[in-house]
């Protein structure tokens, strides 16, 4: 596919893109949209300048968390009033996990896969410890899940798109099974929001959790979002109950009756500028159909493996090979991955390397061109045959990798 039939590439100016960068971690920091920071100083300087505390109401401060839920849910298939913007993914994590167990009373296995973002996993340990009722957090192979789906799990809980390979989990046929042994599904759309077609309400998915920094574009530590399905809604109840999940916040109350509706996930007060951030850098997804986005995805990262592997014979490709079985990113491996990442960061290639030995690259629709792949797999094929990569600079880890 060239770039002429490519129908979302007047998305690229909706971007700043640094001059001589072609950015490949949109999986992990999404692009600043043109128009957020003149967005941003908007809500600081005059809805927080000058409406000061009436902004609550005056600019539906108040209501943010629910608005900017509903931009994501249109993304992700779920119905209004069943996604709040709030907190972090982690976080979130923390708060369905407890609601869904508490779904499942009896029931003391909470499964999972080792392809989960290891954050996820912490989070269900220190719940089941906090908890103290016995459960137990069984781990197995991705391609185990189903089989592990016995009469005593409670909770199955998946990355939807495993962060190391990109490999895509069948949320529908998983659910389905999920179900049918009496479990709930608790999905992670971290790497999925913004970047596949998703179907939450269709999968009939329980529960859901994601991220607002990565395909969103929300900004560094923009808040995360959450999902309940319609059915489960009126039955939830958080761990963490601050008024903000209160039916009357303002009426003070000594005792806490939780709020009908999604805003019972939710704890304290909002970080409206990190909200304010979030919501507006949605706007580039409005006229977006997300079928033509995963199109143009599929083409971007077809066209990258098949570069890759005519010119740089040195790297193994860890990501799954058919599309269908891959998310928006794609991973190589190679012995000197973090040195090499290094040395083509240095080059204007920005993507990023995870442990032990995996080079990753995300492909963001709505501002990679064919060209960029093609002018990036140049590079990177340039850096392995003269070894740039081979020099001390580029071999000391940093904190964030
Ligand atoms: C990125 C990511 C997170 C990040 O969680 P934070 O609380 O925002 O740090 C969590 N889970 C998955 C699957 C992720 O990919």
């Amino acid at each position: 596919m060239s770039d002429l039939n490519d129908d979302l590439r007047h998305k690229k100016d909706a971007f700043l893109i640094p001059e001589g960068v072609i950015y490949l971690d949109g999986n992990s920091l999404g692009v600043l949209p043109r128009h957020v920071p003149e967005r941003v100083s908007e809500v600081v300087r005059e809805e927080w300048g000058s409406s000061l505390i009436r902004a609550w109401n005056t600019h539906s401060w108040i209501d943010l968390p629910l608005r900017t839920g509903d931009r994501i849910g249109r993304l992700v298939g779920a119905p209004e009033g069943t996604v709040v913007a709030c907190d972090s993914t982690s976080v979130n994590v923390f708060k369905v996990l407890s609601a869904a167990l508490s779904l499942r009373p009896d029931r003391k296995v909470i499964l999972s896969d080792n392809g989960n973002f290891p954050t996820d996993l912490y989070v269900a340990s220190g719940l089941k410890e906090l908890l103290s009722r016995g459960h137990e957090l069984k781990i197995v192979d991705p391609e185990d899940v189903e089989a592990a789906l016995g009469d005593d799990v409670a909770i199955m809980m998946l990355t939807q798109v495993d962060y190391r390979t990109g490999r895509l989990h069948d949320m529908t046929e998983l659910t389905r099974r999920a179900h049918e042994a009496g479990a709930l599904a608790v999905w992670d759309l971290a790497h999925s929001a913004g970047a596949i077609e998703v179907d939450l309400l269709g999968a009939k998915a329980d529960f859901a959790i994601g991220c607002g920094y990565k395909y969103l574009n929300g900004g560094p530590g923009a808040p995360a979002f959450l999902y309940v399905a319609p059915e489960h809604l009126d039955h939830v109840t958080s761990p963490l109950t601050g008024w903000m999940g209160h039916e009357a916040p303002f009426a003070f109350d000594l005792d806490y009756r939780p709020v009908t509706g999604i805003m019972r996930m939710t704890v304290g007060t909002p970080a409206i500028l990190a909200l304010s951030s979030l919501y507006s850098a949605l706007d580039v997804f409005d006229d977006v159909d997300m079928a033509d986005l995963r199109t143009k995805s599929i083409s971007l990262s077809e066209l990258f493996i098949s570069q890759v592997e005519a010119k740089c014979p040195e790297l193994a490709l860890a990501s799954p090979r058919d599309p269908q079985q891959r998310g928006s990113q794609v991973s190589f491996r190679f012995q000197e991955g973090y040195a090499a990442m290094q040395a083509l960061i240095a080059r204007g290639v920005i993507g990023d390397f995870r442990a032990p030995d995996v080079m990753r690259f995300g492909f963001t629709p709505l501002y990679l061109s064919h060209q960029d792949v093609v002018d990036a797999v140049d590079i990177l094929s340039e850096i392995l045959k003269t070894r740039s990569w081979d020099s001390p600079e580029f071999k000391t880890r940093a904190k964030v990798t």
